[in-house]
């Protein structure tokens, strides 16, 4: 990747432009808008970002139909051939992948080879594709007759990322996708998209052919183009909540398959017989990792009984060991992705205050290991937080945990399943009655049992309930293989001339 001396103009001409991938190359954008990207713990723009106008856009969808067909006949064999490839290119240059993903999200080095890592695996489940769209035969249905279902790709499918995991999002959809016979074009976020090039640059190194792969750079122009092009047979996208009921609307009216996952606000119960080592630490894991900037964090725990008062302590205690840094460097923490979604988090203290809750730690004075102009906000603890604040009720998606406490089990599983998000939960306890209870009785998609974060393995599906998808598919795992291939019924007969003439009715025999 281009790298020059960062410059703090923002709209700045002289910074180098990341650009489409189209046909196989790099396609610098024409329409004369553009993003400016940022190194968040630098705080000043890298690059330009191009957005894509509507000519462009017509430009990518074209480009992924022509090359369908081919691809789509393409052999199983070549074509898990070339993902073997794909897998083996991306595991050699993670390092450098993580880099430039660092350099433009923020989180630090390590969390962005773990992302890396988490897309590999989906990207390993889809070399193993040809068992999975496997279809059934049966013989003889009829006599001389027999029915087999094929799984077959739906042609170009769209994909809409959102910043906070640029590698890892893209590949819980894009290896299946592709493996399975579609071709695709991903509009990844504008805050982050150079991972996309690189990826697609990787994939062309294995041998795909032009055109399966398209990255479309943009905002909402280019996504409302991927919704409304009859060309487009699906959307797969991650986002937030309102723009995810936007895509799911939208998509559906406009007669596409779709999925939407949007946002998420998780709460972790912990009953009083948990293990609070155990439940500090998970705490700082899942409240504070990659600045709190993932849609599986922790942002609430729920504290049942005097949990709180034990547990609390014990967290503010972590806290202070916490480093806040460039993630270059050796650090727990890095910034957050824009200094508008900062100051958006960093709001919420003065939001809690005002509601009368108790700001434990407060991030807006914590010491860095970086430049003075990144985007800082430290690791903030706020307990007794009123459920009527807005800390309680929305997403903040930075580093901020919430206490609440409750008197029983049950007041804390009528309080998470109030909520208007369902992905994530998680329960803490040594009582395995009760965590089997638990499972049976909250309503939400994924579920962690002395598991903060239980995002699921590739072979398992992930999405949630409620507001946090819309859609009735979940990413990856079989369903990602449900979703990527509709199925053909065909009803066969070889002629057998003791069988022929006329029958106006159903076959009996
Ligand atoms: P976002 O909704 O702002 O952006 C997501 C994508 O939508 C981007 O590609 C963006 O360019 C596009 N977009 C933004 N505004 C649009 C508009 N008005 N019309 C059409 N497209 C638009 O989300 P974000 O800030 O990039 O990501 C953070 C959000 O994603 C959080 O809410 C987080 O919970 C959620 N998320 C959810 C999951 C999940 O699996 N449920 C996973 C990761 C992130």
């Amino acid at each position: 990747m281009t790298t020059t001396a960062p410059s703090t103009d923002s709209t700045s001409t002289a910074l180098p432009e990341i650009t489409h991938w189209i046909d196989g190359q790099r396609v610098a954008g024409t329409s004369g808008r553009t993003s400016p990207v940022f190194d968040p713990a630098l705080g000043v723009a890298t690059k330009n970002v191009a957005l894509a106008s509507q000519d462009e856009i017509d430009r990518a969808i074209a480009s992924a139909k022509r090359a369908f067909p081919a691809w789509r006949d393409m052999s199983i064999t070549k074509r898990q051939q070339i993902m073997f490839r794909f897998r083996e290119l991306v595991n050699e240059r993670k390092d450098e992948l993580a880099q430039i993903l660092t350099a433009e999200h923020g989180k630090v080095v390590s969390d962005s080879l773990g992302e890396i890592q988490r897309g590999l695996e989906v990207l390993e489940l889809a070399t193993g594709f040809p068992h999975l769209i496997k279809g059934e035969f049966s013989q003889q249905v009829s006599t001389g007759v027999d029915v087999y279902s094929t799984k077959s790709p739906l042609g170009v499918v769209g994909i809409i990322s959102p910043f906070n995991f640029p590698v890892m999002v893209p590949m819980w959809f894009f290896p299946i996708a592709i493996a399975v016979g579609n071709t695709v074009v991903l509009k990844p976020s504008e805050k982050d998209p150079s991972s996309s090039i690189f990826l697609a640059e990787l994939f062309q190194e294995a041998g795909l052919p032009d055109g399966v792969f398209t990255v479309l750079q943009g905002d909402k122009l280019a996504v409302d183009g991927l919704l409304n092009s009859p060309d487009v047979a699906s959307i797969s996208f991650v986002g937030s909540t309102p723009i995810a009921k936007y895509i799911y609307e939208t998509a559906a009216k406009n007669g596409k398959r779709v999925q939407a996952l949007g946002g998420a606000k998780n709460h972790m119960l912990v009953l009083p017989d948990a293990d609070l080592e155990l439940v500090a630490d998970s705490a700082i894991n899942a409240g504070f990792g990659s600045a709190g900037e993932r849609c599986m964090a922790i942002s609430v725990l729920v504290a049942v009984g005097d949990v709180a008062d034990k547990v609390v302590p014990m967290i503010k205690e972590r806290m202070a060991k916490l480093v806040v840094g460039d993630g270059r460097r050796s650090c727990d923490m890095g910034p957050l992705v824009t200094r508008q979604h900062r100051d958006k988090v960093a709001s919420y203290v003065d939001i809690a205050l005002e509601d009368g809750a108790e700001v434990v730690v407060d991030g807006r004075e914590v010491a860095v290991d970086g430049e003075k102009d990144g985007f800082w906000f430290g690791p903030t603890l706020i307990d007794r937080v009123p459920l009527t604040s807005r800390v309680y009720t929305e997403e903040i998606f930075g580093p901020v945990l919430s206490v609440v406490r409750v008197d029983t089990y049950e007041e804390g599983v009528e309080l998470i399943n109030s909520g208007a998000f369902g992905n994530g939960t998680a329960i803490f306890t040594n009582d395995g009655g009760a965590a089997r209870r638990f499972q049976n009785e909250i309503e939400v998609g994924m579920i962690g049992i002395n598991v903060p974060i239980p995002v699921p393995v590739a072979y398992y599906s992930f999405g949630g309930f409620k507001d946090s998808i819309f859609g009735d598919s979940k990413a990856y795992g079989l369903q990602g293989f449900h979703f990527f291939t509709r199925e053909k019924a065909i009803t066969s007969r070889w002629s057998d001339p003791s069988h022929g003439g006329i029958n106006l009715g159903f076959p009996q025999a």
